[in-house]
């Protein structure tokens, strides 16, 4: 075990490490709080005919957080699923993805991994309108690629598989990386669908428009309903909680561990101190008794009766310090007059 008390490269990294994780978590877990808390602060609106009167009554004719519940519907072109007939969106978008095998060379085993090697998405504008066919109110949705929670449906899904020769099979054990094939999946906003939008509501020019609110509010265009949506968010601060308290409990380990450490060397060597400072007090007093010069003592003889030779070695501390006689005549338990360490073992000393 390392005595010097102070902390390994190991634990001084751990802790480094933790610390900045936990930070790091703590800080995201804050922003998430604010998200919640702000996500159910927002004011409901329905759509409906009193829509505008709220907007032209507001300061600025506006809601700077407002949650909307509709359907999607187009304002003029749709889109057309490419893979799907009679499958129309408002939003398409289409990814390629690379899946691969790649060889660690760490681990010595194929990882799988995967890199969107195309993306493309394609919107046309569209409105938010009631479940309700017979009111006629509508609104625009703004930017919509801007929000967070963009979760599309996914419309088509192929694997195309690569096809493997033996000259290529060699030439991946080679360069670490084996080809498995493309992902080609596409994802879309369809029309009729039930959307959650969480934004600023203002009024321009007869026109009510849902766009991203200012700094700080998140944008939400969610499929789920106001009350999942909520939930979701709910359940990824849960998340972040846990991971801070995990990474918090980490780090302060550490650090009670390497001060713990550091407060017991520094008993430890004060301890160690005293008992040497107190047998150097009282072979002082010894020689006084004995009435011998301190110059006179040869730096060989026994350091409790001053007089015969050390003859002995005591184990485990190793001090040679006494003679047999003085060994012979400590009281029981025997301990080392210098350290005061438990003498296991002694050691009879023979110069030659
Ligand atoms: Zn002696
Ligand atoms: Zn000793």
């Amino acid at each position: 075990m390392d005595t010097s008390g102070k902390p390994s490269t190991a634990q001084f990294l751990l802790l480094a490490t933790s610390s900045a994780l936990t930070a790091v978590f703590y800080s995201v877990y804050r922003r998430r709080t604010t998200t919640v808390a702000r996500l159910k602060g927002a004011k409901k609106v329905s759509i409906d005919q009193d829509m505008k009167n709220i907007l032209t009554e507001a300061p600025g004719k506006c809601v700077p957080y407002a949650v909307i519940e509709g359907v999607v519907r187009s304002v003029k072109e749709t889109l057309n699923s490419q893979f799907v007939d009679n499958c129309k969106g408002v939003i398409e978008r289409l990814t390629l993805k690379e899946k691969k095998m790649v060889w660690n060379r760490t681990t010595h085993l194929w990882n799988e991994s995967e890199k969107v090697i195309h993306q493309r998405t394609n919107t046309v504008p569209f409105d938010l309108v009631s479940h309700d066919e017979a009111v006629a109110a509508t609104i625009r949705v703004i930017r919509p690629l801007d929000s967070s929670e963009l979760d599309l449906e996914t419309t088509y899904e192929n694997f195309h598989p690569t096809a493997q020769s033996l000259t290529n099979v060699i030439g991946h054990f080679i360069s670490g990386e084996r080809p498995k094939g493309i992902h080609e999946m596409e994802e879309m906003l369809r029309l009729g669908e039930s959307v959650t939008g969480v934004g600023e509501l203002v009024l321009d020019n007869n026109l009510v428009k849902l766009q991203p609110p200012k700094q700080g509010l998140r944008y939400f265009l969610s499929r789920l309903d106001y009350d999942s949506l909520v939930e979701k968010q709910q359940s990824s601060v849960r998340f972040w909680r846990i991971l801070t308290m995990m990474f918090g409990v980490v780090a302060s380990t550490t650090l009670f561990f390497i001060l713990w450490k550091q407060w017991a060397y520094h008993r430890q060597s004060r301890k160690k101190k005293n008992v040497l400072e107190e047998f150097k007090e009282q072979q002082r007093k010894r020689m006084r008794e004995l009435n011998v010069e301190e110059a006179s003592v040869s730096t060989s003889a026994c350091t409790v009766c001053l007089s015969q030779k050390r003859s002995c070695v005591f184990l485990e501390c190793g001090h040679v310090c006494a003679c047999d006689w003085c060994y012979q005549a400590l009281p029981e338990p025997k301990k080392c007059p210098i350290c005061r360490a438990t003498i296991e073992r002694v050691v009879p000393l023979y110069n030659s």
